[in-house]
């Protein structure tokens, strides 16, 4: 590993974004990180684990403007460059049906903020703060790998996720937008992580019982007892090679599988 690798992953405070955090600290020690998040204490922790040399750390809502500019020029006053980003920080409610009464269409437009365009946002200000254009630079002379974190029900509907399903499809077209526009100056892919054991899960479990429909809602409670949630290390794993060692050209700009 000789080249510098400064990345900034959001939603880096629990589950899938966490363990991004401790496996590139972990398995690449040349490689820093800026973990974006809401919670203080917990991106405290992850400070006093590995140092304020390798970690630096952004608290504040992703949708917010100045949590994005904080997150760009801390990066690059910190460390010299940004060559990575993982789009991690998602949120699943409201999990509701077209059909219900009260749907929550105020929270619907929050999900499409969080999951979708704090992505469009924080993307177009981080071009445009390093110059990026198809214009000013040429393939070799930029090495910047964005992955978003997707989900199955992103291609397919699944019962009351229709916010969030739709919010995710609508990242999957982003990494294609990224790659018709800027590709091979910026790499991006679009990566589904399976059921993963994270907080969302519990959600899922304890809060929307009478909100999906029962065969959908048992699936998850199936796949919990039988031990079958994936574990957020492993798949982290996948995100941080890919954000390290840079997307390869059979992928760039699609949509796939974590273990694909
Ligand atoms: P999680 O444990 O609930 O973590 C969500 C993360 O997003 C937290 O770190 C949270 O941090 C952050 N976040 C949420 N809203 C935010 C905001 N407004 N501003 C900044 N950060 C925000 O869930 P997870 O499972 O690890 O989710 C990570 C990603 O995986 C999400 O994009 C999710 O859609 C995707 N995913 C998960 C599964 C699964 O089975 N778990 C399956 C498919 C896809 P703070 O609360 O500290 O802000």
């Amino acid at each position: 590993m000789s080249k510098k690798y400064n990345i900034i992953i959001t939603g880096a405070s629990k589950g899938l974004g966490r363990a991004m955090v401790e496996t590139i600290m972990l398995k690449y020690p040349k490689a820093n990180v800026t973990a974006v998040a809401r919670s203080q204490a917990d991106l405290n922790d992850l400070v006093t684990k590995f140092g304020s040399s390798r970690v630096l750390a952004i608290c504040g809502d992703i949708t917010v403007k100045s949590t994005m500019e904080d997150a760009i020029n801390g990066t690059l006053n910190k460390w010299g460059s940004i060559d990575g980003v993982i789009f991690n920080a998602g949120l699943l409610s409201p999990v509701q049906h077209l059909h219900d009464q009260n749907y929550d269409i105020e929270g619907a437009k929050r999900l499409f903020d969080v999951n979708y365009f704090s992505i469009v946002q924080f993307t177009n200000m981080l071009f445009n703060k390093l110059g990026i254009s198809p214009r000013e630079m040429k393939g070799e002379d930029a090495n910047l790998n964005i992955i978003i974190v997707s989900t199955g029900s992103s291609t397919r509907a699944c019962d009351g996720f229709l916010a969030y399903g739709s919010s995710k499809a609508a990242v999957n077209l982003l990494c294609a937008h990224i790659h018709q526009e800027l590709y091979p100056i910026v790499r991006s892919v679009s990566v589904a992580p399976g059921v993963v054991d994270t907080n969302m899960q519990i959600d899922i479990r304890n809060q929307y019982k009478d909100a999906i429909i029962p065969e959908v809602y048992q699936k998850y409670v199936d796949l919990y007892n039988s031990g079958k949630l994936l574990n957020p290390m492993d798949v982290a794993v996948v995100y941080c090679k890919l954000v390290i060692d840079g997307i390869p050209d059979e992928v760039d700009g699609k949509y796939v599988r974590w273990n694909e």
